[in-house]
């Protein structure tokens, strides 16, 4: 078996999640019966310090169904020029919502509050109607970059002067939370909404949860139902939702520093022209020339281990649930071998 670093999307659950999910008490969803999914829903609200919550099966249709339910059609959403909701979910933002997006350039993903004041458009028939702004935290294509907290407030504001809105794409917040050491009753106090990912870091087969308050939750009911998302004994999955928050939030700290060991390994490498600043459990490298990302992935995994080139001259390398220590060491072997 191959050491799999391509993403935190890859885990498979525990046995002690499996044994949750076998014994989930579950009942029909779209009627509002499942008591796990009810319970999953609850506890990640209170999580948040936030009213209520949906379950949806993807981080893409979370953010999908935020989106849709905080624009109008020809609407304009202010987000990082390599947002995952911009870049990855297949041009959803004009599909579902009829929107168009303003993409601004970040740093490691991040962008900052005069960047979006100065991105609002003004009042004017010529111009797209500006409605909301959506953050990334952690930012996948930074590198696993955290927001700073202050910089989150000052365009909270700038949202509530201008009245639009904030959405959050949490699918990594909790490694964000674990490495600031920060508590989500504060995000909950300065999002709208924020779509959580139980499918990676968190070692959930699949889901997320998308969290807000009670009137934008019940209107968000309605648009998953609406895109298909609507599941019947979805508790089985939930449980396993349940079992995450409750055990597997604190140990992402363990990814964080295999993510830290292998980002020692690889700045002694000659093939290793830059690698972001390795804040949670990713870690973005440039290859140097003659080298390709493509050449360096088919090297490691024909020693068995498998990355991701995400440009032609970038790899990723991701840690999670499934990655041990003993995994991390035979990794930095690997990579002292190229
Ligand atoms: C993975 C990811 C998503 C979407 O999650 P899926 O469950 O794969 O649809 C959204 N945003 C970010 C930043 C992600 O990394």
């Amino acid at each position: 078996m191959p050491i799999d670093l391509r993403s935190d999307t890859v885990t498979r659950p525990t046995p002690a999640m499996l044994q949750a999910m076998m014994q989930a008490k579950v009942g029909d969803d779209v009627f509002g019966e499942d008591p796990s999914v009810n319970h999953l829903e609850a506890m990640a609200a209170r999580l948040f310090g936030m009213e209520a919550a949906l379950y949806c099966p993807s981080g893409t249709m979370s953010n999908q169904i935020a989106i849709k339910c905080h624009t109008q059609p020809g609407d304009e959403v202010i987000c990082e020029r390599q947002a995952h909701v911009y870049i990855y979910e297949g041009g959803g933002i004009a599909f579902n919502s009829g929107s168009q997006v303003r993409a601004l350039e970040g740093d490691r993903g991040r962008i900052r509050a005069e960047q979006v004041s100065a991105a609002i458009n003004p009042d004017d028939v010529h111009k797209a109607r500006t409605s909301l702004v959506c953050l990334e935290n952690t930012s996948n294509r930074g590198g696993g970059s955290c927001y700073d907290l202050g910089e989150i407030s000052k365009i909270r504001k700038v949202c509530t002067d201008n009245h639009l809105k904030l959405h959050l794409d949490g699918a990594r917040l909790f490694n964000a939370l674990v490495a600031g050491e920060q508590d989500p009753v504060v995000y909950g106090g300065l999002f709208d909404s924020i779509s959580v990912c139980l499918n990676k870091g968190l070692g959930c087969p699949i889901g997320s949860i998308l969290i807000g308050p009670a009137a934008f939750i019940r209107q968000a009911r309605r648009v998953r139902k609406v895109f298909g998302g609507g599941m019947r004994q979805g508790g089985f999955m939930a449980a396993a939702g349940v079992y995450a928050l409750e055990h597997h939030i604190e140990r992402l700290a363990e990814d964080h520093a295999h993510a830290a060991r292998i980002r020692q390994a690889l700045e002694k490498k000659g093939f290793v022209k830059g690698i972001m600043p390795v804040e949670t459990n990713i870690i973005i490298f440039e290859v140097e020339e003659p080298y390709c990302a493509k050449s360096i992935a088919n090297e490691l995994k024909e020693a068995g281990v498998l990355a991701i080139a995400i440009s032609t001259n970038q790899l990723r390398f991701v840690t999670h649930l499934d990655i041990s220590q003993e995994m991390v060491e035979q990794v930095i072997k690997v990579i002292e071998s190229l």
